[in-house]
């Protein structure tokens, strides 16, 4: 995420290096270096300029007793500004209302069906609410069906009517449904098209103004810079919405649009969407997107999503079977898993303070697990449960089941066999404050 941002704002402060104060010229030419860094991650021009002016003036009304150097002062001023700039304070969803309704607007491709079912997701289980989705697109059938999958694979109800024509009867008789039968919450999902059109402005702000919704939500592509800022303004002008959710940041995303569209629409970013699985969605914290813009890493973040996918019984289990020396591969391939669970490899290591940097010519491929998971696979249950069986022969037999060299088979031995001796090592006496450092 916003690795080409972060480095050209690395260099930019490297002019200061060196620099025993802040000077009038010194500031500027780092300054003017922020801003081209700033224009070429699609920010609005304007937005740039009045951002590098208000950094400027903090940076020379600082007193020059300060103890912080040039460089690390005026990181400092920048990231509590660009973090003013995506909103300051994280703002959560409203959820009053009983049915809280919520109504889903933005483009054809936004990413506002895998939105709907995310958000349906995290209310269920972050927020213990029985949402509903709706299926308000009358003119996609395949949208209605694709609402239904994602309905199905997080285990939530979807209301359609696939024969009716009137986008404003739909989303109220769902809402009667949701009152009949216990839903908390009504997720409407709309219509999108390619591009703004006066039509499909007209079909939401009468689905709006007819279902008066407690929470009006904006999704956009953040992928498509400046244009999803046009784009939110196009949608804001007509529904005043209440908050924006940017998706698609885990791809190459230059950072114009989540830099730009709070100061544009004066809306708060309320959440990201971060992956094609349901689980990839986070709440929007300006500051800690302001740390992972200056390559500062996001532990918080980090801390938050091993915490989720920690399991204590599965922990319980785990030490168990360590301490009775019955560690094996399966155990291997379950905790290869929950790293995985905890979102994609390149993101994760993005949100390492400092690694995104160090890290940025080393290839993190998604799947890089896949080779050893191939490996594990191939091996009978009593291999896997007792790996000391496995000979040279059962090595070649695994190695060609799944496809890799023996080398790797070889390697991967080396590597369970140095992790359950480390594994034994800290159940003995004062290892145990040590597992429980790493959450177990
Ligand atoms: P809609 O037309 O606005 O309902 O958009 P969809 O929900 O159908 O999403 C369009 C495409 O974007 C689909 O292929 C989704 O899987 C993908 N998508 C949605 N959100 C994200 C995201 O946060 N990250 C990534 N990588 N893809 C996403």
């Amino acid at each position: 995420m916003f690795n080409n941002l972060s480095e050209k704002l690395d260099k930019a402060f490297h002019i200061l290096k060196g620099h025993g104060k802040i000077t009038e010229v010194n500031v500027a030419d780092t300054l003017k270096e922020v801003r081209r860094a700033l224009l070429d991650a699609d920010v609005n021009f304007k937005i740039a300029k009045d951002f590098t002016t208000r950094v400027k003036e903090k940076a020379m009304g600082q007193d020059v007793l300060t103890t912080l150097q040039p460089g690390q002062l005026l990181i400092k001023i920048v990231k509590d500004e660009l973090t003013e700039l995506m909103g300051g304070d994280a703002t959560g969803i409203n959820l009053s209302g009983n049915p809280t309704v919520i109504l889903m607007s933005g483009l054809q491709g936004s990413g506002k069906t895998t939105f709907s079912g995310k958000l349906a997701n995290f209310l269920k289980d972050k927020k213990n609410k029985k949402p509903l989705l709706v299926a308000c697109d009358i003119y996609r059938p395949a949208a209605i069906n694709q609402l239904h999958v994602v309905g199905d694979q997080i285990g939530v109800e979807v209301y359609s009517e696939p024969e009716n024509k009137n986008a404003v009867d739909i989303a109220q008789n769902a809402i009667k449904h949701a009152k009949a039968n216990g839903f908390n919450v009504v997720i409407v999902d709309t219509a999108g098209r390619l591009a703004v059109d006066e039509e499909m402005m007209t079909e939401i702000a009468n689905v709006h103004k007819a279902i008066t919704p407690n929470e009006t939500l904006f999704v956009v592509d953040s992928m498509t810079g400046q244009d999803a800022v046009n784009t939110a303004k196009a949608f804001n002008d007509r529904l005043n919405f209440d908050g924006v959710i940017l998706t698609k940041l885990d791809g190459d995303t230059r950072g114009g649009a989540a830099i730009s569209i709070k100061s544009v629409v004066n809306k708060p970013i309320k959440f990201i969407g971060t992956g094609e699985k349901m689980d990839a969605i986070d709440v929007f914290y300006p500051d800690r997107m302001a740390d992972r813009i200056l390559g500062m890493g996001d532990v918080v973040s980090l801390v938050e999503r091993a915490q989720a996918q920690y399991d204590e019984e599965e922990a319980r289990k785990l030490q168990k079977k360590i301490a009775k020396n019955e560690f094996g591969f399966d155990d291997f391939l379950t905790q290869i898993q929950q790293v995985k669970k905890m979102g994609n490899m390149k993101d994760l290591v993005g949100m390492i303070p400092g690694a995104g940097k160090a890290l940025k010519d080393i290839d993190v491929p998604d799947d890089a697990f896949k080779h050893i998971e191939a490996i594990i696979h191939s091996m009978t249950p009593a291999e896997r449960s007792k790996p000391s069986i496995i000979d040279v022969k059962r090595k070649a037999r695994i190695a060609k089941g799944s496809g890799r060299k023996v080398e790797e088979v070889n390697q991967l031995m080396k590597q369970f066999d140095q992790m359950s001796k480390m594994m034994k090592m800290m159940q003995g006496p004062g290892g145990k404050n040590l597992m429980k450092m790493m959450g177990g």
